[in-house]
């Protein structure tokens, strides 16, 4: 299960932007040399997101596949592969781009106030 630690990562980049808003629902764009599965990093997701703003939030998961260009042909395509061939010349002397990447691509806020505010804060009490 990698995708609990990207999760994490994922989760804490939503606290910093969240600052505290209640989140229903986020996109995350993620490489496809990541190999990520889009319904396990749901589960990750709602485990360490668990008691935080995102606590039940709803992930969309967008696999972004690598750019790729062949030395051989000059021919630009797309791979999830991590070792691809190129599809005009059945080269193998590619430059491959991105693949890698873990991004927080959009949230959306709750008008609901957090339920477990308290909880989740700590000493922070209105008084
Ligand atoms: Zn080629």
């Amino acid at each position: 299960m990698h995708e609990l630690g990207m999760c994490e990562d994922v989760l804490h980049a939503v606290e910093q932007r969240a600052k505290g808003r209640r989140v229903e629902a986020i996109g995350v764009r993620t490489g496809a040399f990541l190999m990520v599965v889009p319904e396990a990093f749901r589960q990750s997701f709602a485990l360490v997101a668990g008691g935080s703003v995102a606590d039940g939030a709803a992930v969309t998961v967008t696999l972004v596949p690598a750019a790729v260009r062949c030395h051989e042909c000059g021919a630009g395509f797309e791979a999830s592969e991590t070792l691809p061939v190129c599809p005009g010349c059945d080269g193998v002397d590619v430059d491959v781009a991105g693949g890698h990447e873990l991004t927080l691509e959009w949230l959306r806020y709750s008008a609901e106030p957090p339920a477990s505010a308290h909880a989740a804060t700590g000493s922070q009490t209105d008084r």
